[in-house]
């Protein structure tokens, strides 16, 4: 625009009329012919507005007169444009008035050497317009290099004309301008753009959402991005440029790739949980891409850590002595269950406490406990030569592979425990082996006398010699009796169908009973038998005198066995404990004694087997275990004290209830007391007797020639029902164990019938059993009494006597 080349020659009437502030100046040179100030020649209305001063207060006046503050600014302005100053000279500039506080354009136009005319336009509200969209173009530029994105614009033939630093960041470089060049012509990964160079791969493909590709960082990492393109075309169609957004999803490819190589652990896992926890620990590297890994188990004896599998570490991590202050034990092992993530080592206080952090340069530590049973046996690790951000992905990794390595830990521990078992029943397997051929020796042993003796007795010999060899017949049985009376008693214990009974009884008489017995054994050896009971300050008990009485009897058996001379003692005391009453028993002999490696063998069972096959005196080795067994049961206690060659001391200790009070409940209170009377005692008594056995019913009958008693034989419990209803018998001997109908049954018929009759005919039973609790299920069958087989004479007549005089 020419206005003032055109106008320059009008009036300066025109210029006041002008919706402009105008104002005309002289140029002000000083001595040296520079421009320094202005003098105001002419001005219009607008212009005296604009000045806020009035007319004659301008004309005439320096403009640095008027204004001051414009003095430097008047000068340097002049003389930075001193060269525009020449005639006819129009150039444009803009100006901010302070005083108004406005900006103006300014139209300046130069009509002589030394005047000047200046237009005045108000340009403060562009002035702010620009102002604010410099602002936000700025604001613009942040967030487009902020953006966590990388974003990039470039030609349709691939040029980058803008990127911000994200991208460049992406790729591990810190400033745009590098990246770039870089990038210009790099390929990707999977050679997918060959050539095109970053930039280029666009024009290729034109647009594109989510595609994934994978490229090189700077540090020569893989760097897995999706990204998008998007042609803009101009106003024709044709395109401008294209815009591009670019996502970093390294992170959660390496997760994937982590997250299926942990799935496909599973498939390499086999059997042996051994090699299972090393495919474990191996793993734990591989993915998590440590420099070495760990399975550390805590030695709990001896407070030792043992590397139990490790993959790539140095040797002298194997075995720690002192695992204090040691990163596995410290952090892992005496931590939660939960993961311990140390990404820099050198910032904790490992690097002092644990000297392989030291030694070996370790930076970061990603560790799991390995927990069994809620504790923590040991821990997974990761180790790393530099600092590292472990992942979620990969704390999760460690936390699942260290679950993972405790099940096959468990699962070591049984296959373990199992061998052991297999192996200890292998053994105890040979020592019941070992028994059985010892016992058959044994139980051969007596047979043998037995059918031996009884052959020489029905042959021609003189009557003295028959009486000693009857004798040695009866010993023979009684050894075998007592033999299979043992094993009979052990295996009762064993299956667990032996059970406490609790009666009362005076302790003084049982003892009496018992040590009584053995008298005559020990005074044949010619040994001093001493019974010494002072200490007996309770006497009334409550409990299974049976089982107490077959304690005393094997112990001191025992004694008086293994003993040739001196003495035997025992020693018998009662004292109230609390609740209960302690009994203690000692018996003491100065017999062979027992070797100090043979003292705790004494009460196993089957173990001393072997033992007894080397020993010179009969027995067959369970005494002492029924001992034991018994003891266990009633909560008591034996402890042994022996020498070898001196003698020995078996201290026995059992609580009993206190009694007091029971006495009168006797024995017999048991038994069966019916209240009828048997109508006359001068008759022949009637026996009706119930055995299938053809050797039993002939003794039965051998023994009781001289009672002449009437007997009637039967050989099952149904023949005796049939019997018992047709005939009328004084008392039944029954057999328990029969064909077709058994004793038991066949009473609890009988016992029917009588009930509903009002009657009631004494039952004796015949058992091959010995143990006590045959008397219970006796007694419950609805018996009176029973009699064990094999039986005395003397022994099974009074039996039946005493049951027909009590039951009557
Ligand atoms: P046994 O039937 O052989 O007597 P026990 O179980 O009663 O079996 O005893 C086991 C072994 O303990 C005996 O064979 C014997 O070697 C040893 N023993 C038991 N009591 C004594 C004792 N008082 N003196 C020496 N040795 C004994």
């Amino acid at each position: 625009m020419d206005i003032f080349g055109q106008k320059k020659k009008e009036s300066s009437e025109v210029f006041k009329n002008l919706p402009l502030a105008f104002v005309k100046f002289l140029i002000n040179y000083n001595s040296q012919g520079q421009p320094v100030d202005l003098t105001f020649l002419e001005v219009n209305d607008l212009l005296v507005k604009v000045a806020g001063q009035s007319h004659d207060m301008l004309i005439g006046k320096r403009l640095t007169e008027v204004s001051p503050e414009l003095k430097t600014f008047l000068a340097e302005s002049l003389q930075e444009n001193k060269a525009k100053l020449t005639e006819g000279s129009n150039f444009e500039s803009e100006i901010y008035i302070e005083s108004r506080k406005k900006w103006f354009d300014l139209y300046v136009s130069v009509s002589d050497q030394d005047i000047i005319t200046i237009l005045l336009s108000d340009c403060t509200r562009r002035k702010t317009l620009e102002e604010e969209l410099k602002h936000s173009e700025f604001m613009f530029k942040q967030l487009y290099d902020d953006s966590p994105l990388g974003l990039c614009r470039t030609s349709p033939d691939g040029k980058l004309i803008i990127a911000n630093l994200s991208l460049a960041k992406i790729f591990g470089f810190s400033n745009v301008e590098e990246f770039t060049d870089y990038y210009a012509s790099a390929a990707d990964i999977n050679g997918t753009n060959k050539g095109g160079g970053f930039f280029g791969k666009p024009v290729l493909s034109g647009n594109f959402n989510d595609h994934e590709s994978t490229w090189v960082s700077k540090e020569g990492k893989p760097i897995y991005i999706m990204e998008s393109a998007k042609k803009i075309l101009d106003q024709g169609g044709e395109p401008l440029y294209i815009e591009r957004i670019v996502e970093n999803i390294t992170e959660r490819k390496i997760a994937e790739l982590q997250i299926a190589e942990l799935n496909h652990l599973y498939l390499e896992m086999g059997v042996d949980p051994e090699k299972n926890i090393q495919t474990i620990v191996k793993k734990a590297c591989e993915i998590i891409q440590g420099s070495c890994s760990l399975y550390n188990r805590l030695d709990d004896k001896n407070k030792s850590l043992l590397t139990w599998s490790e993959f790539n570490a140095p040797a002298d991590f194997k075995r720690l002595d002192k695992p204090d202050g040691h990163i596995c034990y410290e952090a892992t092992i005496q931590g939660k269950d939960k993961p311990v993530i140390l990404e820099d080592l050198n910032t904790t206080d490992f690097i002092n406490t644990d000297s392989n952090v030291k030694r070996y340069g370790l930076r970061s530590y990603l560790g799991m406990p390995v927990i069994i049973n809620g504790k923590a046996i040991g821990s997974l690790c990761v180790v790393c030569n530099v600092p590292k951000k472990f992942t979620e992905t990969e704390i999760n990794i460690i936390s699942t592979l260290s679950k993972a390595l405790s099940l096959e830990q468990q699962r070591f521990f049984v296959e373990e425990s199992l061998i052991k078992a297999t192996d200890e029943a292998k053994i105890a397997n040979k020592a019941k082996s070992q028994f059985l051929a010892n016992m058959s020796h044994e139980i051969r042993t007596p047979l043998n006398g037995i059918i031996g003796f009884a052959e020489m007795l029905s042959s021609q010999e003189p009557d003295e010699r028959k009486a000693r060899i009857l004798n040695m017949i009866e010993d023979s049985g009684y050894q075998l009796l007592q033999i299979i009376n043992d094993i009979f008693d052990y295996s009762r214990i064993e299956t667990g169908k032996i059970s406490l009974k609790s009666e009362a009884f005076k302790l003084n008489e049982l003892i009496e009973e018992t040590v009584n017995f053995f008298h005559k054994p020990a005074q044949e050896k010619g040994l001093q038998y001493i019974i010494n009971t002072d200490k007996i300050t309770e006497n009334h008990l409550l409990g299974d005198s049976y089982k107490f009485k077959q304690v005393m009897v094997n112990v001191i058996s025992n004694a008086i066995k293994f003993t040739d001379d001196g003495s035997v003692l025992v020693i018998a005391g009662s004292i109230q404990k609390g609740d209960f009453v302690e009994v203690t028993m000692v018996i003491e002999d100065t017999g062979i004694g027992i070797s100090n490696d043979q003292l705790d063998k004494i009460f196993d069972e089957f173990k001393q087997v072997e033992y007894y096959l080397t020993k010179k005196i009969k027995g067959t080795g369970l005494g002492l275990t029924i001992t034991k067994k018994l003891l266990d049961l009633m909560n008591g206690k034996i402890v042994v004290e022996s020498e070898q060659g001196k003698g020995s001391r078996f201290i026995i200790t059992v609580p009993f209830k206190s009694g007091t009070g029971t006495m009168e409940r006797s024995k017999e209170e048991y038994m069966n007391k019916p209240e009828i009377k048997r109508e006359t005692d001068a008759k022949k008594i009637k026996i009706l007797l119930a055995e299938d056995n053809e050797a039993n019913q002939f003794l039965i009958k051998v023994i009781t020639k001289s009672q002449d008693w009437d007997i009637t034989i039967v050989e099952n419990g149904a023949e005796a029902i049939e019997k018992y209803k047709s005939g009328k018998y004084d008392i039944i001997l029954m057999d328990v164990q029969m064909p077709i109908m058994n004793g038991y049954e066949a009473t609890k018929i009988i016992r029917q019938i009588e009930f509903e009759k009002g009657m009631h005919t004494p039952i004796i039973a015949l058992t091959a059993y010995a143990m006590k609790s045959d008397k219970d299920i006796c007694i419950e069958a609805g018996m009176d009494d029973y009699i064990s087989k094999p039986f005395k004479r003397q022994q099974f007549l009074e039996t039946i006597n005493d049951t027909l005089a009590r039951v009557v």
